[in-house]
């Protein structure tokens, strides 16, 4: 019998892994693939989450980003050069994965990969997890199994609240230019932008569809883009997956058992950053077993209060920046991006150090011409 089975090595379920061995409880991770495996991400990672970890990321990081680099329909640009505390991470995920659920097991945590939760069910006050090594007990579970993950539904999540987005990524294994900033189109792509982020050993080009459907073809839109930067895409790794967008707080809680990352609809609806909010929440779901394990009452409701408060506010804003954004996209750019100061904010709000709910107000302002 564990005190917790965590379902999906990403890095929801590895944070919520690492703290919970890290107090003592003993946990098992399952995970459907071997690690290192590849999910398709642009690697952008805010700084902010080493404060959540007592380890140091650097060999999990492929190389950081102070330059920003935003234009509209690939012209129009305009650069800036962070002045935040930290850069922007970039990370390849396959690595980052990988190390953090390496840094789980060191605390304890047991890894069974290549081995997948197939069904579930609550039997004499535990978890039983079946698998094809068998049935598995846990007291508790964390569903962190992902986008297309099916664990929410099995608990019973049966109606989420969420915005289905998508995205197609580019591996490109050639490095771009030494100074290649961190590059963002809007515009070609009505709802939604196409990215080209540096790696150390290539680069990561993509687009994002956040809203709505789009009538281009969007393999033959990511093309023409990396052609703009003399990259080849029938040369690259190409793969799209679905992108779980936050779009309303709901209970990520039931007995005995969260739900945590992109399998709780946290990403945040206008960047489809997922990776800052997937590391806090198994945080936050680690804080709230170990609390009840220790006979905490209500500890799993107090961590949907938590997600809500910390999360649900900042993408409450987040929400309503996208909706006005990509509505008129044009405007958006002209006074989001490319007004004086607000290339430096959005700089500031990837790093983490700028929070929505204090820049959202005065674009929102500007956007509606003064209405809100
Ligand atoms: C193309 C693209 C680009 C993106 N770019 C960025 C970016 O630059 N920055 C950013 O912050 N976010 C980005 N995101 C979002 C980010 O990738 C996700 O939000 C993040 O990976 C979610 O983490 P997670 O731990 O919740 O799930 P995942 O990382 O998806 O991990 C879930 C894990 O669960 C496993 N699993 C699934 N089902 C089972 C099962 N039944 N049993 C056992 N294991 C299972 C999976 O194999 C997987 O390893 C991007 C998304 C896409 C699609």
């Amino acid at each position: 019998m564990w005190d917790c089975i965590v379902i999906g090595a990403g890095p929801a379920g590895s944070a919520a892994a690492y703290h919970l061995a890290k107090q003592g409880r003993s946990v098992l991770i399952l995970e459907k693939d071997m690690h290192p495996r590849y999910k398709p991400c642009g690697g952008g990672v805010s700084p902010e989450v080493a404060q959540w970890f007592d380890f140091d990321f650097s060999p999990a990081i492929s190389t950081t980003v102070r330059r920003f680099r935003f234009t509209y329909e690939g012209g129009d640009p305009v650069e800036v050069e962070a002045t935040t505390r930290e850069p922007l991470w970039l990370v390849r995920r396959e690595v980052f994965d990988a190390f953090l659920v390496a840094q789980a097991q060191a605390q304890g945590a047991q890894l069974k990969a290549g081995c997948a939760a197939l069904s579930l069910r609550f039997e004499d006050s535990a978890w039983t997890v079946d698998t094809p090594e068998g049935p598995l007990r846990a007291r508790y579970l964390v569903a962190a199994d992902g986008a297309k993950g099916t664990v929410a539904k099995m608990l019973g999540f049966e109606a989420r609240r969420f915005r289905m987005a998508g995205a197609i990524e580019a591996e490109c294994a050639t490095p771009g230019p030494a100074d290649l900033p961190l590059c963002l189109d809007f515009g070609t792509v009505g709802k939604g932008y196409l990215w080209n982020f540096p790696k150390a050993d290539g680069q990561s080009l993509g687009v994002g569809v956040l809203r709505g459907r789009q009538n281009r073809h969007l393999r033959d839109v990511l093309k023409d883009y990396a052609a703009g930067f003399d990259v080849e895409l029938d040369g690259c790794a190409v793969a799209a997956h679905p992108i779980v967008l936050w779009d309303g707080d709901q209970d990520l809680h039931t007995q005995q058992a969260l739900i945590a990352g992109e399998a709780a609809c946290i990403v945040d609806p206008f960047t489809a950053e997922g990776i800052r909010p997937s590391l806090r929440t198994g945080v936050l779901a680690a804080e709230a077993i170990h609390a009840a394990l220790g006979g905490g009452d209500r500890a799993l409701e107090s961590y949907t209060a938590r997600v809500q408060q910390e999360i649900g506010a900042e993408m409450m804003w987040a929400r309503r920046l996208s909706a006005m954004f990509f509505h008129l996209p044009s405007l958006g750019y002209k006074v989001g991006v490319k007004h004086p100061g607000s290339p430096q904010r959005m700089a500031q709000l990837l790093c983490g150090e700028l929070r929505y709910s204090e820049v959202a107000q005065r674009a929102l302002h500007r956007l509606s011409g003064g209405i809100f």
